[in-house]
């Protein structure tokens, strides 16, 4: 086995086949990528921390006919990424894969070195060789870059599909972990627009073990980990895992602050109240954030912050928190991001509404990235012509959804948004105004 440089006859630039370099090839998902590129016609070249395996992997590519050679290379070392990267000819794919560095059988038993170790392999280690072998991808004309990250072998728990339950869903399942999600509704993201739940519903059920309309009735020890019963409209169930995560909502603590000693008033809900400038029913104390609305938003929390500071600074000219609208997006995979109301919500309320729902892949961008699954919805006023509801499903829906939020709050009808400006092309953005347009007017 090669341990110091790279052979450059074995990969070097003229070369007509093609090189893949696969970091952490000794076993699982980089060995299965490193055989499968040999198999597509790769040279490939397999680096690995720890060396013992490698040979085995190059064994079985070259009785395939491949060809591989082997490097024991520790990515956390930027010198030793820098000398490999030096003695490589080209590169046309690199796969940059960390494989489970964190110790013990469990998330619950590791300690924090371990998870410093999955942050050196995973975060530093990939940024490393990202960064040495880049010129050669660039190089190479067409080269390719896979980030792959791994925690071997453990298995989370979702209870409930709300926001939460879909983030830390998507950050586990990104590290490999198999994640079920047990949610009693019958859509994920069942609060958002029902096309939106049942797209996002759809896209986490291919990615994620997803059980709906099921209630949790038990949870008990099972070996190292839990044991959950379920019921289901089609019998009793069970899920099992390393690790629970209930996520089924959060409530404020005013109780165990005991507020009521203070003589602060709280809701039905356990939210201090508050008047319009964020003051509490005892004057000179004054509440915000999660304690005290019912949205549980950081940005409405930092909006009340900069109120409550000017109203104490200022207590002759005091300020109201008026949010008209309030945007909120799930950081999952897809985005979702919603603002105003649902078409349920305006239905249950007889208002009369026009809807128009437009695919990212009708727009240049969403084209380009090949989607086929993201989409924006708008809900307008039919007399007033000013927007009543924005959900996005897709790519930088976060992003995307802010000039419908901007025109919501400000007054601007969908005519003045969809035609009164232009949408720079081949920006994302043009699949709002593509929207905003199909609403007609
Ligand atoms: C998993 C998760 C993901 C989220 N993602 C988003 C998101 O993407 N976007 C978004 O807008 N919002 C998100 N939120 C909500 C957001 O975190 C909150 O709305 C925001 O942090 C509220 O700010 P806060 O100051 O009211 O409360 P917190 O940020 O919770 O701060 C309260 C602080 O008070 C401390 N505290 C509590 N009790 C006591 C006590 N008795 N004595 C002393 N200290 C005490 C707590 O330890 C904490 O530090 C998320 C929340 C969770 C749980």
């Amino acid at each position: 086995m090669n341990t110091a440089a790279v052979d450059p006859e074995a990969v070097n630039p003229e070369a007509v086949q093609p090189v893949a370099v696969i970091t952490g090839a000794s076993s699982g998902i980089g060995a299965a990528t490193a055989l499968k590129l040999a198999d597509a016609g790769y040279r490939v070249v397999l680096t690995a921390r720890r060396t013992e395996k490698l040979a085995e992997v190059a064994d079985r590519i070259a009785k395939d006919g491949g060809q591989a050679d082997t490097h024991q290379l520790d990515v956390t070392d930027r010198s030793a990424v820098e000398a490999f990267g030096a003695a490589l000819g080209r590169c046309d794919v690199l796969v940059a894969n960390a494989g489970g560095a964190i110790g013990g059988d469990s998330v619950a038993a590791s300690s924090p070195d371990d998870w410093l170790a999955m942050y050196e392999v995973n975060v530093l280690g990939t940024l490393h060789i990202t960064q040495v072998l880049l010129p050669k991808l660039i190089a190479s004309g067409a080269g390719t870059i896979v980030l792959m990250s791994s925690t071997a072998g453990l298995t989370s728990y979702e209870g409930g599909g709300g926001y939460v339950a879909a983030e830390i869903s998507h950050i586990f399942g990104s590290f490999g972990t198999a994640v079920t999600i047990i949610e009693r509704g019958d859509h994920l993201l069942g609060r958002h627009d029902a096309d939106i739940a049942e797209r996002f519903t759809e896209l986490y059920r291919k990615r994620f073990d997803v059980r709906l309309n099921a209630a949790v009735q038990q949870v008990s020890r099972a070996g190292p980990g839990v044991r959950l019963d379920l019921t289901t409209p089609t019998g009793p169930e069970s899920a099992e895992g390393e690790v629970l995560l209930v996520a089924a909502g959060r409530q404020p603590n005013s109780d165990r602050l005991d507020v009521a000693a203070a003589g602060i008033e709280v809701d039905a809900h356990g939210h201090v109240r508050t008047d319009g400038t964020r003051q509490t029913t005892t004057p000179g104390i004054w509440a915000l954030g999660d304690l005290a609305n019912h949205f549980q938003l950081k940005h409405m929390a930092n909006a009340e912050a900069r109120v409550v500071w000017h109203n104490i600074a200022h207590p002759d000219k005091p300020r109201s928190a008026v949010f008209p609208v309030v945007p909120a997006a799930v950081f999952a995979d897809p985005q979702v991001a919603s603002a105003g109301a649902t078409e349920r919500e305006l239905r249950a309320l007889g208002r009369p509404y026009l809807a128009a729902t437009h695919p990212y892949s009708k727009a240049a961008y969403g084209w380009a990235l090949e989607d086929t699954t993201s989409f924006v919805k708008v809900l307008a006023d039919p007399g007033t012509r000013l927007l009543l509801g924005a959900h996005i499903i897709g790519p930088q829906a976060s992003t995307l959804i802010q000039p419908l939020v901007q025109a919501m709050c400000l007054g601007s009808t969908v005519d003045q948004m969809g035609r009164g400006v232009l949408y720079i092309h081949p920006a994302l953005t043009e699949v709002l105004e593509q929207a905003l347009l199909k609403l007609g007017g």
